[in-house]
């Protein structure tokens, strides 16, 4: 039994979803245990491409089961039309593939519409919000204001859970943003609309996690977005509302006693960055247009163009050391190979001072990247399987990043496609 946490080291988009899904057949579960719908983690494999925003990659993989933890922002309307959606491509799932936790908590409709009215509220001063309601979603969880799955097999006391809670949403929204409020009727729909249909799914994963612990099953631990997203680590208040860390992986998944045996990083060759904040090593013009095209760089929840830039040495070594990641997978290294030169952020610059370690994040708008450039190998690397047959440039390149951010770099991907990877793990 070893358990394993693949996370993203970066701001998210590293590529999790494609590592899940290729490492999942050596895995008996795999358990989504932060973050909502706000994020997409694309899978290419023999069913066809998927954007998965809230269910699990191992689904496509025989014999594993899915959970979506106590951690994860569950989102009832969109997991139904996600549930569809992968059903309609051939993929089954069924309560023996799917367990959702009954300590899930339950994103509102509401949550969505306050997203978007504290965005127009804003303006220009907005975070860049998916609007998928994870803020307002994570911050009733904490005051207490939102519903748990498994209250929805409790009919009578979930009515008048429900009354109290409109009552005091509805205050919010029509008197602070003059927006139109609930009636108990819109909520009697919603449940009947989408609730009813997750409710198969639902059930105590905590005992189910726990025995099979005792059992000896390997658990894969999925997070969603990165390091720099995390509520408490990452560069406040641009982060996102939940801990994308593999240390919250236990509790976010409802198995305290799960020890994690490994925590795969995943890094992308090259940085790319949803929405707004601060970006240090950030490309514009004609060589940021360049990297998006070859990177297909556009969200996949929102379609919106992603931020690009170089490697950022100083953030990634810090999101290394956030996710105590004891292995990386570095990603899309393919997508460099047009480059004549590569570009690499390895210290920031700010009010006359280098940093090499990452500062505190209301000196980061102020930071100035040191880039400097590696040879690039003009070849086309995509279909390499094997770490000889590598450009000695690319290898060299993968050689620096390794050596500067303090970990082993054990997978290097090529390309999007399952089987288009390169297995660096030195023999045990
Ligand atoms: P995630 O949220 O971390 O799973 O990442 P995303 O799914 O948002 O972004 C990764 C994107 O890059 C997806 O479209 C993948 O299919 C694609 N991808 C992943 N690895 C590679 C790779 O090595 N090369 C190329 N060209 N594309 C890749």
């Amino acid at each position: 039994m070893s358990n394993t946490a693949i996370v993203g080291i970066n701001w998210g988009d590293e590529g999790k979803g494609r590592m899940v899904d290729l490492l999942t057949r050596d895995f008996d579960i795999v358990v989504r245990y932060q973050g909502g719908g706000n994020a997409g983690h694309t899978v290419i494999n023999e069913y066809g491409k998927f954007a998965l925003h809230l269910l699990p990659s191992g689904l496509f993989t025989k014999g594993v089961v899915n959970i979506l933890g106590n951690g994860v922002a569950v989102d009832p309307e969109s997991l139904v039309t996600e549930i569809e959606a992968v059903q309609a491509q051939g993929v089954a799932i069924t309560p023996e593939n799917l367990k959702i936790s009954e300590r899930a908590s339950l994103v509102m409709p509401w949550h969505k519409d306050l997203d978007e009215l504290e965005e127009q509220r804003l303006k220009d001063k907005k975070y860049g919000s998916t609007k998928q309601g994870i803020a307002p979603f994570y911050s009733d969880k904490y005051q207490k204001k939102t519903i748990l799955a498994g209250e929805l097999f409790y009919p009578e006391e979930l009515l008048a859970h429900l009354e109290g809670i409109l009552e005091w949403k509805n205050l919010t929204l029509t008197k602070v943003y003059g927006a139109k409020p609930y009636t108990m009727d819109d909520i009697k729909k919603w449940l009947n609309d989408y609730c009813e249909k997750i409710k198969p799914y639902i059930c105590d994963t905590r005992s189910f996690l726990r025995d099979s612990q005792k059992e000896g099953k390997s658990i894969l631990f999925e997070a969603q977005l990165g390091s720099l997203r995390d509520l408490d680590e990452g560069i406040y208040p641009y982060t996102t509302s939940s801990n994308t860390s593999a240390s919250y992986a236990p509790v976010g998944s409802g198995c305290p006693s799960a020890k994690l045996d490994n925590i795969l990083g995943i890094v992308k060759a090259y940085s790319t960055c949803v929405g707004e904040g601060p970006f240090v090593s950030e490309m514009f013009g004609e060589e940021a247009d360049l990297l998006r095209e070859n990177g297909a760089e556009y969200g996949a929840k929102t379609g919106r163009p992603r931020r690009v830039g170089a490697l950022d040495i100083v953030a990634t070594r810090y999101g290394v050391e956030v996710q105590a990641a004891t292995e990386i997978a570095l990603t899309k290294l393919d997508v460099l190979s047009y480059m004549d030169k590569i570009p690499v952020c390895v210290r920031y610059l700010c009010g006359g001072k280098e940093y090499t370690e990452f500062p505190f994040p209301t000196l980061l708008s102020k930071c100035t990247p040191e880039i400097i450039y590696l040879d690039g190998w003009k070849e086309d690397i995509s279909k390499v399987t094997k770490w000889e047959d590598l450009p000695e440039a690319a290898q060299k390149y993968i050689e620096f990043i390794e050596e500067n951010i303090n970990c082993p770099i054990t997978y290097v991907s090529v390309g999007p496609e399952r089987d288009s990877i390169i297995y660096r793990k030195k023999a045990e």
